[in-house]
């Protein structure tokens, strides 16, 4: 951790004690002091904040400024329990449009160009982050929102869009309704933004040959001001973060420690200087990790690596942790696998049973796909599955984040 970071993580625990109800009870609670927080290596004995803690402060328990201060809320989609409010400053939304725009940059993104924006607005945090960021760096938003791919497409076509901003699934929507259209050749589009969801190589590639873009990952979250915090640059190695405004941990989900430097692990992440809603250690149950080192492209800010699942994803079959990252990575490597599958896990005759649904690329034999998933599988994740080959296009697609995991077990 540099000066600077630590300095700004200080004010921020004055300001938290001072002015938040919620962590002034959760110092309180633990019996932590603040002023006992003298080096970096204390940080580790202060208490993490969770998702459940944010939807039990619903609606406003979360504010750390007076009522005048506050000029804006989002708020996290309530698909699972109550939605987490987060409110936001005037200052909260400049930093947010400022993190925003460092990513389109380090995608290369310019004022001439058009950028498309197909995530939601509204109460979700996506569409207007990526509007406040395009028009901050002086390029043209055209801010569609999500769906109506006909309207997309006309768009795309007749204002000659160069950026788009998608999640990965509309991305391949998206791409595969410019192939069975045959518009390749009207399409202008140089550069996808594409986030918040995982997504493996093939899938990528796909939607890179399909459309002709070179691909950026974007990453966040609406509890850390939304997407933006970090983004790959052209080197792809590694996606970079805002270390002036967020302060990265990465630990063992089960134990809690910090993880060695480079491994796997989940997210914490301590907002350095929002107002509004300002959190510590926040408990994102996304997983990655660290990637030391400087990156080729030379920008001074750090790098994670992309999200390989996320802590709740993880099941558990006959006894070993499956994530969602693993079978991309592990469908990636098999030739005439594609990158879309769904897994159905079953409990049957007291055991547990795991199937595995892929795609086909064209011309694949069948029988001997199958045959590979099944081998590689055992090799490398360590458990027998069944496996089950069904034609390109078969499988569910959505404009939102896929539920590629099905499991029966405990209903
Ligand atoms: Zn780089």
């Amino acid at each position: 951790m540099r000066r600077e970071q630590f300095d700004l993580f200080k004010t921020l625990l004055e300001r938290l004690a001072e002015n938040s109800p919620f962590y002034k009870n959760k110092f309180s609670a633990s019996g932590i002091r603040i002023s006992d927080v003298k080096s970096p290596e204390d940080i580790k004995h202060l208490p993490f904040t969770t998702k459940e803690e944010l939807r039990d402060a619903y609606p406003l328990g979360l504010q750390s400024v007076p009522d005048e201060k506050v000029v804006r809320i989002h708020s996290s989609s309530g698909t699972t329990g109550k939605p987490v409010i987060i409110p936001y400053t005037e200052n909260d939304v400049k930093d947010w449009a400022l993190l925003m725009a460092r990513c389109f940059e380090l995608a290369g993104v310019t004022p001439l160009d058009r950028v498309q924006i197909t995530p939601g607005y509204g109460l979700w945090t996506a569409g207007i982050g990526f509007q406040a960021g395009a028009e901050k760096i002086g390029a043209m938003a055209v801010p569609m929102g999500p769906g109506n791919t006909d309207k997309q497409l006309q768009m795309m076509v007749d204002l000659k869009s160069t950026v788009f901003v998608a999640t990965s699934s509309y991305a391949l929507v998206l791409a595969e309704e410019v192939a069975k259209r045959g518009i390749h050749s009207r399409i202008h589009l140089k550069k996808g933004v594409i986030g918040s969801e995982r997504w493996g190589e093939k899938m990528r590639n796909r939607i890179k040959s399909e459309l002709g873009v070179e691909i950026y990952d974007i990453y966040g979250l609406t509890e850390i001001y939304g997407p933006g915090i970090s983004i790959d640059c052209d080197c792809h190695s590694g996606l970079h973060y805002w270390d002036d405004y967020l302060y990265f941990e990465i630990i063992d989900p089960i134990t809690c420690e910090p993880v060695k430097e480079g491994e796997y692990g989940e997210l914490v992440i301590t907002t350095l200087r929002k107002e509004g809603a300002p959190l510590l250690r926040y408990r994102t149950r996304d997983l990655t990790r660290i990637i030391p080192g400087q990156c080729p492209c030379g920008s001074p800010y750090p790098r994670h690596d992309i999200i390989i699942g996320r802590t709740d994803d993880m099941v558990k079959v006959k006894g070993v942790n499956i994530y969602p990252g693993q079978i991309d990575e592990l469908l990636r490597d098999i030739e005439g696998a594609s990158s879309e599958y769904q897994v159905l896990i079953q409990h049957v005759n007291g055991k547990d049973e795991m199937m595995l649904r892929v795609e086909k690329e064209l011309d694949t034999n069948e029988a001997h796909l199958r045959e590979k998933i099944v081998d590689q599988f055992k090799k490398k994740v360590g458990i027998h599955i069944g496996a089950e080959v069904v034609g390109i296009g078969e499988l569910p697609r959505s404009e939102k984040k896929s539920k590629r995991i099905l499991d029966y077990r405990y209903q």
